[in-house]
């Protein structure tokens, strides 16, 4: 049976994240580390179900982390990788269980590093980077965009304090989101120009996220090229922490119509929504891939399709469809392992969709379950 037919079959809502397109990912990302002789981690906050870490494990080399949580999970769940860790600001409580824990912390400014460097003692095997701002992107979307004007994240040039560097073993830059080599080789560019001079007594450099390198189109020759240039030039090693690119196309959201009706179009109603499952809609925002549809007026019936809660704006957006929908009929969204898994609520008292992995064999299996209870442990 198809892969789609299976989950199909699964109770509604729920994700299912695919173990084979993850896999395809993995060994893209991998080829990559092989060639260009760098690193890369997972960035968890774009997917964190940690149920296929032992699986990442064996292609990559470790994981990035928002902060003390994220940096947790991965040293219980992804044991023998390098676990990093990027934060705007630490809290004094955390720091030094990230000190354990953690293999590179990044500061993202001279003054927390002033703060937290006297805490560090003498033996400490952990290596500390700052995060720099550029000041470039190429970035439109202003609420994803590291380089906008007064952004908190990252170190200017002007901000800079070439005194403050001892103890410093690397740089840090994350100014991309979605973008091919070409971006990355702009970028660096500008990075090169404003702290090239100090890269020569750095040990390593971390591109960030945001390179879409498991995309078809992605230049990954170009790549590979650019990190080997750094890595030659400044003798430092290249870290590449992608989300998007380890998760992308790797799951499913399967949803249930649970009712059609009529105003000015037609509406379909479904048992999954933008706001509490699949946020990234309403913010990014963008329209989710639904299997055997199109656009509206494509095929003969377009439905609007919105979700049971009361915000009028949970509106996963307009389709169309070869037959009429009508309640229990199921749909399947597609790329729905990466930032939706890890940012979905409980808004309205949804209840959270259940998380299937289809295995590469093609069988499914149950990883967790919500109900009541995980909605009312958080009030
Ligand atoms: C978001 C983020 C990433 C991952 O970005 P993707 O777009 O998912 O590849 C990596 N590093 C940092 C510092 C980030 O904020």
């Amino acid at each position: 049976m198809d892969k789609i037919e299976i989950i199909k079959k699964l109770p509604t809502p729920c994700y299912v994240i695919d173990e084979q397109a993850l896999i395809n990912n993995l060994e893209i990302l991998h080829g990559v580390e092989e060639k260009a002789g760098c690193h890369i981690l997972l960035a968890q906050k774009a997917f964190s179900s940690y149920c296929t870490y032992p699986l990442i494990a064996e292609y990559l080399s470790g994981t990035t982390a928002s902060g003390l949580f994220e940096a947790k999970l991965a040293s219980e769940e992804m044991k023998d990788r390098q676990i990093h860790v990027f934060s705007p600001a630490y809290k004094d409580e955390e720091f030094d269980q990230l000190i354990d824990i953690c293999d590179h912390i990044v500061f993202n400014s001279f003054s927390q590093w002033k703060h937290f460097r006297n805490r560090i003692s003498k033996d400490c095997s952990v290596q500390f980077g700052l995060r720099i701002n550029p000041g470039y992107s190429e970035i439109e979307t202003e609420i994803y965009n590291p380089c906008a004007a007064n952004s908190r994240l990252g170190i200017t040039l002007e901000n800079f304090e070439p005194d403050e560097l001892e103890g410093i073993s690397g740089l840090h830059f994350h100014t991309m989101c979605e973008q091919g080599a070409d971006t990355l080789e702009r970028t660096l560019e500008v990075v090169e120009k404003k702290f090239g001079k100090y890269l020569y007594n750095m040990k390593w450099l971390n591109f960030g996220g945001g390179h879409h390198i498991s995309k078809p189109d992605y230049d990954t020759d170009k790549l590979i090229s650019l990190v080997k240039k750094i890595r030659e030039k400044y003798d430092v090693e290249v870290f590449l922490e992608p989300g998007e690119a380890v998760a992308i196309n790797a799951g499913f959201l399967v949803t249930t119509v649970l009712d059609v009706t009529r105003n000015g179009m037609e509406l379909a109603i479904v048992d999954t929504s933008a706001a509490c499952h699949m946020p990234d809609v309403l913010e990014m925002p963008y329209r989710p891939f639904i299997i055997s549809s199109e656009t509206a007026g494509v095929l003969p019936y377009t439905y609007r399709l919105g979700g049971p809660t009361c915000l009028a704006g949970d509106i996963i957006g307009d389709y169309s469809f070869s037959k009429p929908l009508s309640p229990g009929d199921r749909l399947v969204f597609t790329d729905m392992a990466m930032y939706s898994i890890v940012k979905n609520n409980t808004f309205n008292g949804m209840p959270l969709p259940a998380i299937w992995l289809l295995k590469a064999d093609g069988s499914t299996k149950l990883i967790k379950e919500f109900g009541y209870e995980d909605f009312k442990r958080r009030l």
